[in-house]
């Protein structure tokens, strides 16, 4: 008998019939002899839905009540697949994150998980009992109900199965595993039968959103046996681990993209020490998340540079330079978005020489201009404009040997946003 953890994303829970498959699935796991504990998110669409609503009633809505209307979302499937189960004549129970011990603290909207006690979940368990959690969701120490940012739902899984100490975390999804690139813009992607975490870490954090960075994080750090498969069949998934098998002459295993950018530039700024200790310690004291800074030009005393941060933040990250401009004058302050920014990764990049040119050429021969890099030992960033991004990431595939004519599997709508 082994404990399962088996996550269960949006598209795999669209609409009643999923449901009903879903049920089915958790139900021959447990008839195989193991214990199941089955985290779900929303069904389809529905937290993009609930956002859009809050939306038009206020274009800022305040984070707190996004919190008590998003979580919803995941409360209607944990019900009602729990529902579906007992239709199939098995027990079950459903957790919303904080009755399953889900302590976050109060960032609403991307709330970091600070403990979990998993007393009640383990008690399920030991009534015999498939136990089903809301994916996405805790409760702060104050009793405010909090998120985990989109896609929280697989760190939900993850963190989860490190504190009940299960055997396999599987995160079911709408494809058949990690692919070389999202597989829905490239017919010819790769599936990997295993990656490692650090590669798997940096694609999350690129943009590849089979899954939540912080999961792969909570994998790494308490060595989950992490498996991406899909729901929709039963191939074989990906499974993430500490050291991967790579593929004789494989340089680049993965490319990202990532359309959540916006690039904020701030020119004629005191070339000074400190300034940008200032800066960029205002945002941060907003929590607002920068990325790619360059600086771009220095004359005359004063200094230009730019940096990107998540589209959702520009506004307030505007708001933040005008609130110092007392205390750090600059003549003027932009933002460009409709951008967005494609990775490159592999772990054998670092002892390759030429690896980023190569992406520049094959950018450059597209007549693109590259707006922004940064590189790591293991990955290479551009960003750019957003209207090649197809074409941009299969000449890039093609450019690194990773296209194969196998034809990819992709369940769900193929149209998702
Ligand atoms: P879920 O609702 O199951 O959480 P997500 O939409 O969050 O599903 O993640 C699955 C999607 O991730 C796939 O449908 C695919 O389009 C996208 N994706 C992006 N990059 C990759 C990749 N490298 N491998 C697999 N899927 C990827
Ligand atoms: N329902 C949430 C979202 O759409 C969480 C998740 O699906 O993981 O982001
Ligand atoms: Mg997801």
């Amino acid at each position: 008998m082994a404990l399962f953890v088996m996550k269960f994303g949006g598209s795999s829970v669209g609409d009643v019939e999923r449901m009903q498959r879903v049920a089915k699935r958790i139900v021959e796991k447990k008839l195989d002899g193991h214990q199941c504990v089955v985290v779900v998110s929303a069904m389809g669409d529905t937290t993009d839905d609930l956002i859009d609503k809050a939306k038009l009633l206020n274009s800022t809505p305040p984070a707190r009540e996004m919190d008590m209307l998003l979580t919803t979302g995941e409360q209607i499937s944990v019900s009602l697949l729990s529902i579906a189960v007992h239709q199939l004549g098995h027990e079950a129970v459903s957790y919303t994150g904080w009755q399953a011990g889900f302590l976050t603290d109060q960032t609403h909207g991307k709330a970091r998980i600070v403990d979990i006690d998993p007393a009640r979940v383990k008690q399920s368990l030991d009534n015999g009992q498939i136990v089903i959690v809301a994916g996405f969701q805790g409760a702060s120490d104050a009793g405010e109900i909090t998120t985990l940012g989109r896609g929280g739902s697989d760190t939900t899984a993850v963190a989860l199965a490190a504190a009940i100490q299960a055997d396999v975390c599987e995160i079911y999804t709408d494809v058949d595993g990690i692919y070389s690139t999202d597989p829905r813009l490239v017919r010819c992607a790769r599936k990997l039968n295993e990656i490692s975490y650090d590669e798997m870490l940096e694609l999350a954090h690129l943009g590849a959103a089979v899954l939540h960075p912080r999961a792969v994080e909570y994998a790494k750090h308490n060595k989950v046996c992490l498996v991406v498969r899909s729901s929709f069949n039963h191939n074989e998934g990906t499974t993430v681990k500490e050291e991967a098998v790579m593929e004789q002459g494989v340089v680049v295993s993965g490319i990202a993209y990532d359309k959540n950018v916006a690039r904020i530039s701030i020119m004629g700024v005191p070339d000074e020490p400190g300034v940008l200790a200032t800066v960029f310690g205002k945002l941060a004291d907003a929590s607002i998340d920068v990325d790619i800074i360059v600086q771009s030009g220095v004359q005359d005393g004063t200094a230009d540079f730019s940096f990107t941060t998540a589209l959702d933040d520009r506004e307030r990250a505007l708001q933040v330079i005008e609130s110092f401009r007392p205390q750090v004058p600059y003549h003027n302050v932009s933002s460009e978005v409709d951008l967005i920014k494609i990775s490159i990764v592999g772990a054998g990049m670092v002892s390759h020489p030429g690896v980023a040119a190569k992406m520049f050429e094959v950018i450059s021969k597209l007549g693109i201009s590259i707006k922004m890099v940064s590189t790591s030992e293991i990955k290479v960033s551009c960003v750019i404009s957003n209207y090649q991004l197809a074409e941009v990431v299969r000449a890039l595939h093609t450019a690194y040997g990773l296209d194969t004519v196998e034809d990819v599997f992709v369940g769900g709508p193929q149209d998702r946003r």
